[in-house]
This record gives structure tokens, C-alpha cells and sequence, in this order.
């Protein structure tokens, strides 16, 4: 894998999950756009759950938000990228990226009782996902829901908390930046 020099800037902020559930949290909207994306039903991590949703929201008092901007490289988002080019290049500045906030916040967890960390996009801790084979999950302890497969808008949790916009790459053009965002729950 290439690795790029960027910058990255770090964001947090502590809100309260009834605060946060009322302005940013839409369940119906976003397990809707969740039935369409191809990780429906094939990642642990992903809807649909066995469990309540809203009741899992509501079983937390506090929601640590946490996230990272990655300005990309002028030099990378200068150009137009072949598909596959593509792919790879958001996974070389991606992956890092995600798990170093995953790391951080799975530490920030085992050290706060009673949290939950919310991740990023699909669990990925496996190369294959067992629910494919509608096998349990082989590493629990690893896996973790994102905040929009619960609900949350991230495009507006990145505008009302922390008055940033997130932007969507084009096809085969990287944007000027990448935000990922997580967040630890804490009763
Ligand atoms: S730990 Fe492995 S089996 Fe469990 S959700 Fe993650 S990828 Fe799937």
C-alpha cells in the first residue's frame, strides 16, 4: 500500500444523546438508504440488527463525537483517476485513516466503563464477513455499528457540531478533503 503525506484535523465534542437524537438522528431515513447500500444484511455491523436501535441510543446519557478532516494532497486531487486507480487511492487514504480513529476510540472504551464505540462504515475486521454464511459473528469484540448504520446524519452531525461540510468525491476525482467521523457512548 502507498502511503501520502497529508494533514489531519482532529474534531471532538461531548453531547448529550437526547440532544443528539433530536436534532441529527432519523432511523426510518437512514435504514432505508442502508437497504440499498451492498453491505446490507452481509456485515454484523450493518441493519438489519436483532436488537432496538432507538433503545440502544437510549441506553446511553452521553455521545463523545469524534472525527478527523484529511486534506488531500493538491497534487492527487489535480487529476482524473480510472476506476480502479480510484478505488485503490480512497483505500490507501481511507484505511489508515479509519483505523487510527478506530484505534483510538476502541482504547478511549476500554478504559471508560460502560461505553460503546461507534465506527466507521462496515466492520472490516475480518477479510470475510461470516454473515455472508449466516454464521455468527467470530470477533464481537471487534465489531461495532457506525453512527448513520444507528440513525445518524453525519452530513449534519459535521454542520451543527462542528460547523464543517462534508463533501462526496466524484467519480474518479478525489475531493479537497475526507472527514471520517466516530463517537464513543457513555452512560
Ligand atoms: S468481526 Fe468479522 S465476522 Fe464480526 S462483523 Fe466484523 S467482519 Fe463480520
Amino acid at each position: 500500500m502507498i502511503t501520502y503525506n497529508y494533514e489531519i484535523e482532529t474534531y471532538q465534542r461531548e453531547v448529550a444523546v437526547s440532544s443528539y437524537m433530536e436534532t441529527c438522528v432519523d432511523i426510518p431515513k437512514f435504514t432505508g438508504y442502508c437497504r440499498q447500500c451492498p453491505h446490507y444484511r452481509k456485515n454484523w455491523a450493518c441493519p438489519p440488527f436483532d436488537f432496538s436501535v432507538e433503545k440502544l441510543w437510549h441506553s446511553y446519557e452521553t455521545l463523545r463525537l469524534s472525527a478527523k478532516k484529511m486534506i488531500v494532497p493538491p497534487e492527487l486531487t489535480d487529476r482524473t483517476y480510472e476506476k480502479d486507480a480510484f478505488k485503490e487511492i480512497c483505500s490507501n487514504l481511507l484505511v489508515p485513516m479509519k483505523q487510527a480513529l478506530l484505534s483510538e476510540l476502541m482504547a478511549l472504551e476500554a478504559k471508560t466503563p460502560d461505553s460503546l464505540v461507534l465506527s466507521m462504515g462496515t466492520c472490516d475486521a475480518c477479510i470475510q464477513c461470516t454473515r455472508l454464511n449466516k454464521k455468527p459473528c467470530r470477533s464481537p469484540d471487534r465489531c461495532r455499528h457506525s453512527i448513520e448504520s444507528l440513525g445518524g446524519d453525519l452530513s449534519k452531525t459535521i454542520e451543527h457540531y462542528f460547523k464543517e461540510k462534508l463533501i462526496w468525491p466524484k467519480e474518479g476525482q478525489l475531493p479537497e478533503y475526507f472527514f471520517l467521523l466516530g463517537g464513543l457512548l457513555i452512560k
